[in-house]
């Protein structure tokens, strides 16, 4: 019903979930008659764990496609141990820090989850994965082993629940271990492969990035979800300002100091986005590209419904299907990408308040975002205004203001200027008019300048005044 009522407020949706469902061919499509029974069993696996990632991981060039999917169900394995909390965790730490050791090992599978446990079918299954695993390129298989390492330990970390997310450096942390570290693992794979510029295995900032733009997106969004499972990754030293108690902040009477403090996660999220437009502007093999820039999109989207939206302390909210299948339509060339981070950037900034402490952080990351595109990509948002835009947001930036205020400011500056140049003409027309009334002839000047012939009578004038001066100076 919702579906159905969405559709009729947004009828190009309608369009493009037809245009997803019906006419949409993968840009690479697997071929499961020439793959082995492993391999089968393996994607038949991944579409049991994942539902988002699952279509663009398969539409993924051959090249890269086994080895995302192995890496895919492997921390996908790691997280289910992670998770199940009927293990104890005796038993569970030393699984997590041996993980990268264990999928090395010919037959080894995990049958400890409890019933319940989601995923616990990949772990039983996990000697096929194995399998699979051995068969990647060496390259491959070293990138997943260290990121299987980094990830475990950091699991292993997180297991202790006395530790909590407080400071910002926390929140990157965690952040860190469970998305940055894939954004990381992903371009060692793409730089490995030879479709991407080798630059990416060494870009682990700007991978980092991709994650945490992910990640923290999610944590926004998840509130709810999360809260009521009896945790939180909203960082201390931020919802302490605006409530007593994290879960205070779903209370009615709290609703604008809420709202405030989802502006404050939103700044922190909002940091990573032209670490990501630049990321996927360097991208150039088709497949890639796709994989990186669809969970992106996606992401801006979620972080423009979320921000300052009270509707986050009730329930999980969601862009519609029909956003999203646009979204996967579109999502294939850094214009579009870049379009839709500017028309979210601009709805957070229609949406952002002066009463907002967050306020100008929250104008100047807007700002930042619609900069870079018209740094990079001109045609987009190049008109005359955009740009007068986006250099009042920068100086803006630069001089600590508003941008209400530098324009302001910019107005005054121009009044001095105007009033500094009519002060020297009106001067120099006063001397003028003065030296006229005390005779100056600004017709002879005017002659002599020109080179024209001066009227008879006015050499005559000239002759006798010459003379005259002349006998007086005798
Ligand atoms: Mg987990």
């Amino acid at each position: 019903m919702g579906l159905i009522l969405d559709l009729i407020l947004h009828p190009s949706e309608a369009q493009a979930i037809v245009q997803y469902k019906v006419w949409h061919e993968p840009l690479h499509a697997r071929e499961p008659e020439n793959e082995c029974d492993t391999l089968r069993r393996c994607y038949e696996l991944l579409d049991l764990t994942s539902r988002s990632f699952s279509a663009v991981i398969q539409e993924l060039s051959p090249e890269l496609r086994d080895a995302v999917m192995i890496f895919y169900l492997v921390l996908r394995a790691l997280d289910t141990v992670e998770d199940d909390m009927t293990l104890p965790i005796e038993r569970k730490l030393p699984v997590l820090r041996n993980f990268h050791e264990y999928i090395t090992q010919d037959g080894w599978t995990f049958k400890e989850n409890g019933e319940n446990e989601k995923d616990r079918q990949l772990c039983i299954e996990m000697d096929t994965v194995i399998l699979e695993y051995k068969k990647l390129k060496p390259e491959y298989q070293a990138v997943i082993k260290d990121i299987c390492k980094e990830m475990g330990e950091g699991m292993a970390y997180y297991s202790d629940e006395t530790i909590s997310v407080v400071t910002l450096k926390d929140l990157d942390k965690y952040c860190h271990y469970v998305a940055g570290l894939v954004g990381e693992g992903l371009s060692r794979l793409w730089a490995n492969s030879g479709l991407e510029n080798k630059k990416y295995g060494e870009l682990m900032e700007l991978s980092n990035s991709m994650g945490l733009f992910l990640q923290k997106t999610n944590i926004i969004r998840d509130y709810r979800e999360d809260l009521d499972d009896g945790r939180t990754f909203w960082p201390k030293c931020i919802w302490s300002k605006y409530a007593d108690d994290i879960s205070d902040l779903a209370k009615v009477e709290n609703q604008s100091a809420a709202i405030n403090c989802i502006s404050e996660m939103t700044c922190n999220a909002l940091e990573h986005a032209t670490d990501v437009l630049l990321y996927l502007s360097g991208l150039r093999n088709q497949s890639v590209f796709n994989f990186c820039a669809i969970p992106q999109v996606m992401a801006i989207a979620s972080l423009s419904l979320v921000f300052r939206n009270p509707a986050v302390f009730q329930k999980n909210v969601k862009i519609r299907k029909g956003q999203a299948c646009q979204m996967i339509n579109g999502a294939t060339n850094l214009q579009f990408v870049a379009e839709v981070f500017v028309k979210h950037a601009r709805l957070i900034h229609q949406r952002n308040h002066p009463s907002d402490p967050n306020f100008l952080r929250i104008s100047q990351l807007c700002g930042k975002i619609e900069q870079w595109v018209i740094d990079v990509i001109p045609p987009i948002s190049a008109t005359p205004k955009q740009v007068a835009w986006a250099r009042a947001e920068e100086r803006a930036r630069h001089n600590g203001m508003t941008v209400e205020e530098q324009k302001q400011a910019d107005k005054d500056m121009k009044i001095v200027i105007a009033c500094v140049v009519a002060f020297w003409v009106g001067l120099g027309l006063l001397m003028a008019f003065v030296a006229w009334l005390l005779g100056a002839r600004y017709d002879l000047a005017w002659a002599e300048l020109t080179g024209r012939d001066m009227p008879v009578s006015t050499v005559v004038e000239k002759v006798v005044s010459s003379q005259s001066r002349s006998f007086e100076e005798l």
